[in-house]
């Protein structure tokens, strides 16, 4: 199961729930949209039908309390992202879900790429957090090239890494 938010384009595998056999598509994994109430099914790049709701299409509501209060989530049994920068890359601090499998939040601002319990690292991130730990755990301040290997890796605009290495440089830290 993967948060997924409204907008993002998907491929799931369907349910066997009442509407899903009723259209012949239980079980099937299909391309669907995700909408604020309901999830619109694809077939061959075409709308499928009329939406139906989120939890015929198998997308879970799960309410999370947290620190700016009560956050309405989706969840879904996810194949494949389309597209997963339709879920705000940049904008705010979030899920990031990328293509080599990659599942990580970014806090903003700062671009920090934070692991959690829930964290899915793909093979080569896998390597680069060892190699970062590997150093950090000797001098944390020679490990500034694997950290950076690790943000390039989850996307963080190379600009803001330049931006961040320059002020390094001139805070006098050794890099
Ligand atoms: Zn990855």
């Amino acid at each position: 199961m993967r948060r997924v938010k409204v907008g993002q384009r998907l491929k799931v595998k369907l349910p066997h729930s009442e509407v899903c056999m009723h259209m012949r598509v239980a079980d099937q994994v299909m391309e669907v949209e995700i909408l604020a109430e309901a999830v619109q099914l694809y077939k061959d790049g075409q709308k499928f039908s009329g939406p139906i709701l989120l939890g015929e299409a198998g997308v879970y509501v799960k309410y999370v309390t947290g620190r700016i209060g009560r956050v309405r989530e989706l969840w879904a049994d996810v194949e494949e992202v389309i597209d997963y920068r339709s879920i705000g890359v940049g904008e705010s601090s979030d899920w990031y879900y990328l293509r080599c499998g990659c599942q990580l939040f970014v806090s903003q601002p700062g671009w920090n790429v934070q692991s959690t319990d829930i964290s899915v690292f793909c093979e080569e991130m896998q390597r680069l957090h060892q190699e970062y730990a590997d150093v950090a755990l000797k001098n944390i301040r020679a490990a500034f090239p694997q950290a950076r290997a690790i943000d390039e890796h989850a996307g963080v605009p190379k600009e803001f890494l330049d931006a961040e290495e320059a002020d390094r440089k001139a805070k006098g830290w050794v890099a």
